[in-house]
C-alpha cells in the first residue's frame, strides 16, 4: 500500500495519514494501540503533553518499531505544547520534558497547542519555538487552532513560519476560508477530531458514499481529508479500527462525492472555539 506524504513549504514532509491519541490513558491500551498502528504501516503518531500519556506513547513507538524492523527516522512523532508552558522561559524546559517522557531524542513536529486570549505571550512562546527549530532540536514547528487573525498576527512578529495548523475539521466543519488562507500561505492544514468522535459517521450522505464504494463510512471520512490535502490523524484504539482507517489509499472519491460531502458543511464544532478558549 502506497501512503501519501504531503511536503511543508520548508521541504520537510508529513505522512498524510497518522493515529490520534486524545483522551487514550497512559496505560498498555494507549502502548498497545500505537504498536498496532506502526506494525500495521502507520509512520506518524499524534500526542501532546496535555493527554497525559506520552510516555505510553513513547512505549508503544520503542516497541512498534523494535517489532516492526523499523529506525526512529522512519517515523513522524507530533507533540504539542501546552498553554501553562507559553513565555519565552518555559518553552525549551516544556519541549525537553516532552521529550524524556516519550524517550525520543527529537520530535518531528511540536505544535503550540492554543492561540489563547494574549497575542503577545503567543509571538515570546513562538520565539522560543523558533529557538528550538534554529538550534536543531525539533525538525519542524507549527500551530493547532490558529484562526485567520491569530496567524496574522504571529506572522507580523516573528520570522519563521509554522509550517502546519492543526485544525477542527470534516464534513460539517469544513473550515474553508481557513484554509484557503492557508494554503495562500504555503501552510499545511491537519484535521483534528475528523470523525467527530463518530458523529458524522452516522450522517446518511457519508452512510450512502461508502454504499457506492463498498468502504466503510470512516473510509469515506478519512478518504476526504485526503483529496482534499488535509493532513488527518483519527484516533482509535481499536486494533481492527486502526487497521480499516489506514486503508484508505486503494481509492478516490469523485468530483461528485467530494462535492456532496463539502456540501454537509454547516460550521458545526465538536471542540472549543479558539476565539473564546482560554486552556480552563
Ligand atoms: P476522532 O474524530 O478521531 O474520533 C475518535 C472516535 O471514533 C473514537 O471513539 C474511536 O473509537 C472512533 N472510531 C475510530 N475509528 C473508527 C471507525 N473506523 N469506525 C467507527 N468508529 C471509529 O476523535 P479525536 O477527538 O480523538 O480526534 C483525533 C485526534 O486529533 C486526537 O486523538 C488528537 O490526536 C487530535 N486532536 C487534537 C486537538 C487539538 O486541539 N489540536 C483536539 C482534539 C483532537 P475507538 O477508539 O473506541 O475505536
Amino acid at each position: 500500500m502506497t501512503q501519501k506524504t504531503i511536503e511543508f513549504y520548508n521541504g520537510n514532509t508529513i505522512p498524510a495519514l497518522g493515529l490520534g491519541t486524545f483522551r487514550v490513558d497512559n496505560s498498555d491500551e494507549c502502548k498497545e494501540a500505537v504498536k498496532h498502528a506502526i506494525i500495521s504501516g502507520y509512520r506518524h503518531i499524534d500526542t501532546a503533553k496535555v493527554y497525559e500519556n506520552e510516555e505510553m506513547v513513547g512505549q508503544g513507538i520503542k516497541e512498534g518499531l523494535a517489532e516492526a524492523g523499523l529506525n526512529r527516522e522512519d517515523l513522524f512523532i507530533t507533540t504539542k505544547l501546552w498553554m501553562s508552558d507559553y513565555g519565552r522561559e518555559s518553552v525549551q524546559a516544556a519541549y525537553e520534558a516532552s521529550l524524556q517522557r516519550l524517550g525520543l531524542d527529537y520530535v518531528d513536529l511540536y505544535l503550540i497547542h492554543w492561540p489563547g486570549i494574549d497575542s503577545a505571550l503567543i509571538v515570546e512562546t513562538w520565539k522560543a519555538m523558533e529557538a528550538l527549530y534554529n538550534e536543531g532540536k525539533v525538525k519542524n514547528i507549527g500551530v493547532s487552532n490558529f484562526n485567520v487573525n491569530h496567524l496574522e498576527d504571529l506572522l507580523k512578529a516573528t520570522s519563521i513560519k509554522p509550517v502546519i495548523n492543526q485544525i477542527e475539521c470534516h464534513p460539517y466543519m469544513t473550515q474553508t476560508e481557513l484554509r484557503s488562507y492557508l494554503k495562500a500561505q504555503n501552510i499545511v492544514a491537519q484535521s483534528w477530531s475528523p470523525l467527530m468522535n463518530g458523529q458524522i459517521l452516522e450522517d446518511e450522505v457519508v452512510k450512502e458514499i461508502a454504499n457506492e464504494l463498498g468502504k466503510t463510512p470512516a473510509q469515506v471520512i478519512i478518504r476526504w481529508n485526503v483529496d482534499e490535502e488535509i493532513v488527518v490523524i483519527p484516533k482509535s484504539v481499536t486494533p481492527s479500527r486502526i487497521e480499516e482507517n489506514l486503508n484508505v489509499f486503494d481509492f478516490e472519491l469523485s468530483e461528485n462525492q467530494l462535492a456532496r460531502l463539502n456540501d454537509l458543511n454547516k460550521d458545526e464544532r465538536i471542540g472549543p472555539d479558539p476565539a473564546e478558549f482560554s486552556g480552563q
